[in-house]
């Protein structure tokens, strides 16, 4: 009887999937390794689709890390993507944060440039991952890095680091695959970030028809601190960086469609603070009652975009973590007294912002991620 019934489970995994469905009836180990190397092969020879975000139809934004220093399983640190023409752009290397991209399926040979708000390390840890990993997929230029001053001291420390890998990975791979010359890193220092009392602003790149503007921002006492702009044809985007509520931010971001802006649970920061004096965990109290005073709550981004005339405002940066929505009650709270729901959205690793050249319109969809998406 038992003998019929896988007869006639072959026969039907025949008639409905096929050849290989039967022999995996069968339970064949390698019968089951050679259906699971058909499948490898069919989705890795899928084209990835991806080619839409690089035309020069849209302004588009990806968030690639979202959380601050502390961890959290489902974010990587602070990182976003800035996409126009083709090119791509990215605004901090948080840890893990390449992993996101390579999971969006981001060609790496396409990552233009990369700016740096600042040098705490939640927003540049990664930056020797970027490097490795846009060369060895394909960048033949060395990587510009922009940043205040200091950001020279950034990219030679790395460079320095990875000097005996690029050795080893051109003597292994060939100079025409990995030329040498074009691992480093390139230093493209700018002045502001110095002065929160001048509030300034400074044009960094001006080239087919994008224009990105570093400016002051006030994370006290770490200098420099700046915020990005970038206007792409009409449409635009802010980001913030980490900045308590600030008025040069309100200023660089007036009328953008997108602020990309930090946003810290007060309360939940204090909760921590409190429950660590209890436990007698004098460091952990020392922190969490230090960082009240260089961040912004998400009532106080709130209040920067309204100030600015800003369409949608996008948080990121939670500190402390946001593991699971459940906390957003607490986390946002009063968010609702100050902006409209469809105004503001909280950021994840994966949202995709598009700004539609030639339209008002913000689409807000989640890319996919993978190792085959
Ligand atoms: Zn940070
Ligand atoms: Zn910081």
């Amino acid at each position: 009887m038992m003998l019929l019934r896988r007869a006639a489970l072959v026969i039907l995994a025949l008639v409905l999937l096929g050849g290989a469905a039967a022999i995996v009836a069968a339970r064949s180990p390698a019968a089951i390794a050679y259906l699971v190397e058909r499948q490898i092969r069919a989705r890795l020879s899928q084209p990835l689709d991806k080619t839409e975000l690089f035309d020069a139809k849209a302004l588009r934004v990806i968030l690639c890390g979202t959380s601050s220093p502390l961890p959290d399983p489902n974010r990587a640190k602070s990182c976003t993507l800035v996409i126009a023409g083709g090119r791509v752009f990215v605004v901090d290397t948080g840890p893990d944060s390449w992993k996101v991209l390579a999971l969006m399926g981001i060609p790496g040979e396409r990552v233009a440039g990369i700016f740096l708000t600042h040098f705490h390390s939640d927003h540049f840890g990664d930056l020797g991952e970027f490097r490795f990993q846009t060369w060895a997929a394909g960048r033949k230029h060395p990587l510009p890095v922009f940043g205040g001053p200091g950001v020279e001291r950034i990219t030679a420390g790395i460079n320095e680091a990875y000097a005996l890998d690029d050795g080893y990975r051109a003597a292994h791979h060939g100079r025409d695959i990995t030329p040498i010359e074009a691992a480093p890193l390139l230093a493209r220092p700018f002045h502001v970030g110095m002065s929160t009392a001048r509030d300034e602003a400074e044009v960094i790149l001006d080239s087919d028809g994008l224009k990105i503007t570093a400016f002051d921002v006030n994370h006290p006492p770490i200098k420099p601190a700046v915020g990005y702009r970038f206007d792409y044809r009409g449409r635009s985007v802010v980001i913030s960086g980490d900045t308590t509520k600030w008025r040069n931010v309100v200023t660089n971001a007036k009328g953008a469609d997108v602020l990309v802006h930090e946003a810290q649970s007060q309360r939940m920061r204090q909760i921590i603070a409190d429950v660590a004096l209890q436990q007698g965990n004098p460091v952990i109290a020392k922190i969490f009652s230090d960082i009240e005073n260089y961040h912004a709550s998400p009532v106080d981004a709130a209040e920067v975009a309204n100030q600015a005339g800003v369409r949608l405002l996008v948080l990121t940066h939670f500190s402390p973590p946001l593991p699971t929505s459940w906390l957003n009650p607490l986390y946002f709270e009063g968010m609702s007294a100050h902006r409209p729901d469809a105004a503001w959205v909280a950021g994840f690793d994966g949202l995709r912002i598009d700004l539609p050249v030639g339209s008002s319109e913000i689409i807000q969809s989640k890319m996919p991620m993978g190792i085959f998406r």
